[in-house]
C-alpha cells in the first residue's frame, strides 16, 4: 500500500512529503484491522533509502464509506442529471436517505443543464427547496457551473454517488482536469509524480466460494484536486441498499420530517418510539409530497428487520 508521508521526523525534513510502500502489519491483519484509502495511519520501520515502511497502526475514523471503500471522507456529490436520464424522485429520495444516514455532508448536484430550458431548472431547485434541500446546477459538458462546486471541495476528501449515467466519471475528469496545484504543495506534487498508480483500476477475480461467476473488486484512489483536497477516483453505488437505515433512523434522513418534529419543540410526539404513520399525538402530518416514499422505504426496512 502507497502512504503519503504528510510530515517526516526531525532532521529527516528531506523527505517531507515523501511516499512510501509500505506492508501491513501482521498483527492487524490478524484482529481484521483492514486498512482502507483514505486512512491515517502510523508507520513504523521506516527505511527511507529505499522508501518502505510498515503500517503498525491505523487511526480512529472520522468517517467511513462502502462504495467505494474510504475512510475519512469530508463531503459526497449527490450526483444527479436533469434530462438523459431524467431524475426520479424515488431514486433521488434513496440517494438522499443513505446520503443522510452516513452523517457525512453531501451537495446535491444536477448535471446537464444545458439540455433543458430554464423552467425545468427552476422547477427542481423549487421541488427540491420543498423537499428540504439547496441543489447545484451545471454542465461538465459546457463547463459551466464548475467553479461553485470546485470551491466547495477544496481542502476535502470527496466522494461522488449517483445513478449510471448521470455524468460521474465525466465529473471526475473535470475535476481533475480543472486542478491548479501549487507547486510549492509536497503531497500534491508528489501525487503528480506518482499518477500511475493514481488511475482507475477495475479487477476481475473469481469468486472464492463458487469458484464460478466474476464479481469485480475496485480499487480506489485519491486524486488530488484544485485548492488542496482529494476526490476519490471510483464513483459510489448505483443503487444504495440502506441496510444501515433502522426504521427509528429513516425519520431522520428526512429534512421534512426533522423540520415539523422541530417546529413542534419541545412538545415531540406523544409516543417516544412514534414512526409518524398517524399515531395517536403524533406531530407528523401526512400532507407532503414525500410521504408515500417515506411509508414505502419504512415498510422496506421493516421487512428486512423482521429477518433478522
Ligand atoms: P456515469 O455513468 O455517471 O459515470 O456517467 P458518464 O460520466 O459516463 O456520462 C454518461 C454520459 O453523459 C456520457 O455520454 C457523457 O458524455 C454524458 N455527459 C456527461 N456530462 C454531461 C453534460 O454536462 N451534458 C451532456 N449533454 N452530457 C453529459
Ligand atoms: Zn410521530
Amino acid at each position: 500500500m502507497r502512504v503519503i508521508v504528510g510530515s517526516a521526523p526531525p532532521g529527516r525534513e528531506q523527505h517531507l512529503g515523501g511516499d512510501l510502500l509500505c506492508v501491513v502489519r501482521a498483527l492487524l491483519k490478524k484482529i481484521r484491522r483492514r486498512v482502507l484509502v483514505g486512512d491515517r495511519v502510523l508507520v513504523g520501520a521506516v527505511d527511507w533509502a529505499d522508501r518502505r515502511g510498515m503500517i503498525e497502526d491505523v487511526f480512529e475514523r472520522r468517517t467511513e464509506v462502502a462504495d467505494p471503500p474510504v475512510a475519512n471522507v469530508d463531503r459526497l456529490i449527490l450526483l444527479f442529471s436533469l434530462d438523459q436520464p431524467q431524475p426520479e424522485p424515488a431514486t433521488l429520495t434513496r440517494f438522499l436517505v443513505d446520503a443522510e444516514s452516513t452523517g457525512i455532508p453531501f451537495v446535491l448536484v444536477f448535471n446537464k443543464v444545458e439540455l433543458v430550458d430554464d423552467q425545468t431548472i427552476a422547477y427542481w431547485r423549487d421541488r427540491m427547496k420543498s423537499w428540504g434541500y439547496d441543489p447545484l446546477f451545471l454542465s461538465v459538458d459546457q463547463k459551466s457551473g464548475l467553479s461553485a462546486l470546485e470551491e466547495m471541495l477544496e481542502g476535502q476528501t470527496t466522494v461522488i454517488v449517483g445513478p449510471s449515467g448521470v455524468g460521474k466519471s465525466s465529473l471526475i475528469n473535470a475535476l481533475r482536469r480543472n486542478q491548479n496545484i501549487s507547486e510549492e504543495d509536497p503531497i500534491h506534487k508528489l501525487v503528480e509524480q506518482n499518477s500511475k498508480w493514481f488511475g482507475e483500476q477495475r479487477v476481475g477475480t473469481v469468486s472464492k466460494k463458487s469458484g464460478k461467476g466474476k464479481h469485480t473488486t475496485r480499487h480506489v484512489s485519491l486524486l488530488p484536486i484544485a485548492g488542496g483536497g482529494f476526490l476519490a477516483d471510483t464513483p459510489g453505488f448505483n443503487q444504495p441498499s440502506l441496510t444501515k437505515v433502522t426504521k427509528k433512523g429513516l425519520a431522520e434522513t428526512f429534512p421534512e420530517i426533522r423540520k415539523m418534529l422541530a417546529e413542534n419543540e419541545p412538545s415531540k410526539c406523544l409516543f417516544n418510539n412514534c414512526v409518524h404513520l398517524g399515531e395517536r399525538g403524533c406531530v407528523v402530518k401526512g400532507d407532503w409530497e414525500r410521504y408515500p416514499y417515506y411509508l414505502q422505504l419504512l415498510d422496506e426496512i421493516k421487512i428486512r428487520e423482521s429477518f433478522q
